[in-house]
């Protein structure tokens, strides 16, 4: 299957509640040999009206963090947690993103990006669940040969604009890896922090969370 062929599926999909309210399906867009995978929560508005993924203003920064490190999105590809847009905005809900994640993890396996960015909590989740987007944010993890850079989503830039400069800073990270001027650290020893840190003591209920984290991440 090739990804136009994906796209051409996802558009007729009604999985989910979420297609009855939205205009229509948002699959997301950009280079199919993509090394770099942008994945946000959900179409907004603006995405919901045009069918294009991050194209309202927080793409429009999406687009500013691109050009800081010297990216356009045509070198990248961009795409959703889910991929209709919850009404008036809200946060998908987890069976939502349970029913859309088919899409999403057909992508990746189509696309095979070297680089996964998480953008926001709900997309972080997916691939380091556990944790916490403040601490986590511009940091790279390693696993199975990818990389997994995690970001805020840039919509919170628009909300309070003291985290553009958060986000900017976050993007330059990104862009001391791609120089290899950043190494990121292995998933394994970052989830092993995580337990330790949590302070469980009770060491098999440690490995099971452990197993379990570990098996999200794909
Ligand atoms: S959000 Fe995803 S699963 Fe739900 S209808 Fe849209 S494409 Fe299908």
């Amino acid at each position: 299957m090739t990804l136009k062929e994906l796209h051409e599926e996802c558009l007729k999909c009604e999985k989910c509640r979420l297609r009855s309210g939205a205009t229509q399906v948002v699959p997301g867009e950009g280079a199919e040999d993509a090394s770099i995978m942008f994945i946000g929560e959900g179409p907004g508005k603006v995405e919901d009206e045009t069918g294009r993924p991050f194209v309202g203003p927080a793409g429009r920064f999406l687009d500013e963090l691109l050009k800081s490190i010297g990216l356009e999105r045509s070198q990248v590809f961009i795409a959703n947690m889910v991929k209709c847009r919850p009404p008036g905005n809200r946060d998908p809900q987890q069976d939502e993103m349970d029913a859309c994640r088919p899409w999403l993890d057909k992508q990746i396996e189509l696309i095979d990006p070297e680089v996964i960015v998480p953008l926001g909590r709900f997309a972080m989740y997916k691939f380091l669940p556990g944790t916490t987007i403040s601490k986590e944010h511009g940091r790279l993890y390693s696993r199975g040969g990818k990389t997994y850079f995690v970001m805020y989503h840039p919509a919170v830039a628009l909300y309070k604009g003291s985290m553009r400069v958060t986000l900017m800073e976050d993007m330059a990270n990104l862009k001391k890896f791609l120089d290899g001027d950043l190494k990121p650290v292995s998933v394994e020893d970052a989830v092993s922090e995580i337990i330790k840190e949590k302070g469980d003591g009770d060491e098999r209920s440690s490995n099971e969370g452990k197993d379990s984290q570990i098996d999200m991440f794909s």
